[in-house]
This record gives structure tokens, C-alpha cells and sequence, in this order.
């Protein structure tokens, strides 16, 4: 059917957490919306830590039990002198499985009345009179061409549908971080924790993480900047020296690279048109590099604002910008503050972790909390204080 459609309300690139929301929201509000994945199967390969908060999930779904592997109550930093500090989490989360989760996603817009079609690879825009109006490209060797008043780019990190319409997307080096990631198997892991290693020898501009996946899986992975790598060492290099060190006895069962955008958010995430969403727009968490929530959140937030720009007036950048001042209303003003904090603690060297680390330590266990621990951190940098509080504080 949708090989005789020509033309759609909003036609969504890219079918990941913020592509699937914004189709299942737009559908939901009476639009008709096709979404386009070039690979064969919705949510795979999963690039993806797989770990998001309880809170920021029930922003948009319940969480279904079928999508959570692990859940997380408990956090573990070990610190470059391998001093280990522990503390139960103010709020738990989880590890998800992310084939079950997207695809699921996928599923509540098809529900809603979305049509996504699979192995269908868009290669460029539309553009008629400087306003975006459709999409062409190839699904399983046959070209298509599909017209539509609103085209999301919600290609993910490598998108070059913003670029296309002449959006200013390119994510600077010194923002872009190489990651890679290993689900091992054969190992022991604390189900219920978060661990991170940090150190400039493990992870340089970056952390290692390990997210279990039950008792004897999880995700191992890390993310480093090239400007700190030594002499060029690459991502997977480093990956392989903690793993021989820390589980000599893993067996691999999935590896996976992927870049994470720890940079600010794109400034103009619109254009007559056409928008951006996720990772598309940058909006992975600076510091964490988590970009589920908040690229489901770019999808809600975007597909509100389509909906009144159809219904009144049409889809003109002027009429679509109300979605870049509710991102930065709702997210963008803490995404900022992260970066500032990302810029301040990426900078770190091996000494400065040992004495955050010591600082914690110096803290009864009940008594220790996020929030402890990034005051902790920025210590040296007052100004970032009140970035810290007011991140944490919520405004
Ligand atoms: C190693 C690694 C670990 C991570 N760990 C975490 C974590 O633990 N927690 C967390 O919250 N985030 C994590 N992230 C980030 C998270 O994976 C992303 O932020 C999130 O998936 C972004 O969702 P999205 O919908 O914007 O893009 P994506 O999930 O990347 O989806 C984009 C989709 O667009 C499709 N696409 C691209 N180009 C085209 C095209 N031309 N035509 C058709 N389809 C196209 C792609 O195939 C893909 O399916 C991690 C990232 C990496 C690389």
C-alpha cells in the first residue's frame, strides 16, 4: 500500500527511539506518517549501552518488563588508583534490551496508524522552491520518491538529512567520541550496579562502563576523544586491554562502534519543512552519552509542534520553530549545563579522579549521591557549582 502513496502528512527517516515516538505521536493525532529504516530490521544493529532512567522512560511508556534485562539500583566507580566507591541510587534503572524495546516502539506506531517500511535507504531530499517537500531513495533495489508537508530527519548520528536541507550539522571533533562496545558473556557482574572506570589509561576523554545484563552478561564498552587517545591508540584497543585485564575469561558475543555526540544541540533544528529529532540533532547527554530519552523526548516535542503547524498555517520554519524553544525549554537548558560540566570534567587528569574518589570515600555510604559526587568534582571550578545544583535540582 504504501508503494501506491504518494503523499504523507510527515514521512520520518530513521526509525529509532525518537523516530518511532514522533510516529507513534503524530499517528495518534490523526496525521498520516510513513517512517523509512534502511536496515532490515527495526533497532538493529543495537549501538547502544542499552541503560536509561526509570524516571525519564515513564516520561513517555510504562516499562514493560519484556524490555528490561537488568534493573539498576546501585552505582560503582572505580577511580584510575582503583580506589572503588559504592552508593545506592537515589532512583533505579535499567539496562534494557534494546531488539525488544525499539522494535516494540516500531509497534505502538504502526498501532497508531504509522506505516514503516524496512530496507528503505532515503539518499536525499525533495526541495522545491527552498522548502523540503518529500524524500527519494531505494528500497530493495527499486527507487522511490514519496511526497510529504513535514520530513523528520531521525537518521541518528551519522544524519545527513539536516545537511541536505542545508542545516549546520556537523558535530565538531572535540565533541564527537569514538565508542565501542562488547556484550559478553562467561563473566560475574553485580546485576543490580552500574560500574564505571575512570582513567585516562583506561578510557582518555571518556569512561569505561559495564552494564549487566543478569549475573554473567553485560554490556562493556567505552568512549573515548581522539585529541586524548595516545599516539592514535583506537577505541577498541583500549576496550581490549581492560577486558584482558578485568575478564580474561569473556567470551563476545556482539561488538558494536558507534560515534556519540557529546556536544551541544544543533542550533537550528528546522527548516521550511523539515526537522530533526535525537541524535540527528545532537541530543545525547554530554556527560552520560545517553540518547534514548532524550531523543524520544526531541520525537514527542516535535510531533506536537507538527501537528499545530498542519493544522494552522502550515509547516514553515516559522511555524516549526516552536519546537526548538520547547526543547530548549523542557531539556535544552540543562543539556547545556552538562556540556559546560562535560567541557570541566573531561579534562581531568588521573589525580583529579584519585581525589574526587578520596572525597567520596571521606563521605558515609548512605550519605553519598550524584550530586555529591559532581559538587565534588567541579570543587575547583565554582562557577560550575550552580550548573551542578540547578542540573540536579531539576530547573
Ligand atoms: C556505544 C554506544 C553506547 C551507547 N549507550 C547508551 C546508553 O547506555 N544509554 C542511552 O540512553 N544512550 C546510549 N547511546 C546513545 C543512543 O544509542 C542514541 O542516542 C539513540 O539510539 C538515539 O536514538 P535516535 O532515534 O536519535 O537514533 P538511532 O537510534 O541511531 O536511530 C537512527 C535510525 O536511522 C536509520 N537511518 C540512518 N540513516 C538512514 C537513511 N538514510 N535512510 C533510512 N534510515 C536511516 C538508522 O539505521 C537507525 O535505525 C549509546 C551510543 C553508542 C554508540
Amino acid at each position: 500500500m504504501w508503494k501506491e502513496q504518494k503523499k504523507y502528512d510527515c514521512i520520518v527517516v530513521g526509525g529509532g527511539p525518537a523516530g518511532s515516538t514522533f510516529a507513534r505521536v503524530a499517528a495518534e493525532s490523526g496525521l498520516s506518517v510513513l517512517l523509512l529504516e534502511k536496515d532490515r530490521d527495526i533497532g538493529m544493529p543495537v549501538r547502544c549501552g542499552e541503560a536509561v532512567s526509570d524516571a525519564g522512560l515513564r516520561i513517555f511508556y510504562e516499562p514493560n518488563p519484556r524490555w528490561i534485562a537488568s534493573t539498576i539500583t546501585r552505582m560503582k566507580l572505580v577511580a584510575p588508583n582503583e580506589t572503588v566507591v559504592e552508593f545506592d541510587l537515589n532512583e533505579k534503572g535499567y539496562i534494557l534490551d534494546r531488539r525488544i524495546f525499539d522494535y516494540d516502539l516500531a509497534e505502538y506506531a504502526t498501532k497508531a496508524g504509522a506505516m514503516i517500511v524496512t530496507k528503505a535507504y532515503v539518499d536525499g531530499l525533495l526541495i522545491e522552491e527552498d522548502k523540503v517537500v518529500g524524500v527519494q531513495g531505494v528500497h530493495i533495489g527499486e527507487r522511490f520518491e514519496k511526497r510529504a508537508k513535514i520530513v523528520i530527519g531521525a537518521d541518528g548520528v551519522e544524519s545527513r538529512v539536516g545537511r541536505w536541507a542545508g542545516l549546520k550539522t556537523t558535530c565538531k571533533l572535540k565533541d564527537m567520541e569514538s565508542g565501542i562496545q562488547k556484550t559478553v558473556t562467561g563473566i560475574d557482574v553485580h546485576e543490580h550496579m552500574f560500574e564505571f572506570y575512570l582513567s585516562k589509561h583506561w578510557a582518555p576523554g571518556g569512561y569505561i562502563w559495564v552494564f549487566p545484563k543478569g549475573k554473567n552478561k553485560a554490556n562493556i564498552g567505552l568512549g573515548i576523544l581522539g585529541s586524548y587517545a595516545k599516539n592514535g591508540k583506537a577505541a577498541h584497543q583500549y576496550l581490549d586491554e581492560f577486558l584482558e585485564w578485568k575478564y580474561p575469561q569473556a567470551s563476545v558475543l556482539t561488538t558494536v562502534v558507534g560515534g556519540i555526540p557529546v556536544a551541544k544541540t544543533v542550533k537550528e533544528m528546522v527548516s521550511d519543512g523539515l526537522m530533526l529529532i535525537g541524535d540527528a540533532a545532537h541530543m545525547v547527554n554530554p556527560v552520560t552519552g545517553g540518547g534514548i530519552i532524550p531523543g524520544m523526548r526531541s520525537g514527542l516535542l516535535a510531533a506536537e509542534t507538527a501537528v499545530k503547524a498542519l493544522n494552522n498555517g502550515g509547516p514553515t520554519k516559522r511555524n516549526l520553530q516552536p519546537y526548538e524553544k520547547a526543547w530548549h525549554k523542557v531539556g535544552g537548558k540543562s543539556h547545556e549545563r552538562f556540556y559546560r560540566i562535560k567541557e570541566a570534567i573531561y579534562r581531568f587528569t588521573d589525580d583529579d579522579l584519585n581525589r574526587i574518589a578520596d572525597g567520596m570515600s571521606g563521605i558515609p555510604e548512605n550519605e553519598r549521591s550524584l550530586f555529591k559526587l559532581f559538587s565534588i568534582a567541579v570543587r575547583k571550578k565554582p562557577s560550575l557549582l550552580i550548573d551542578v545544583a540547578r542540573v540536579f535540582a531539576g530547573v
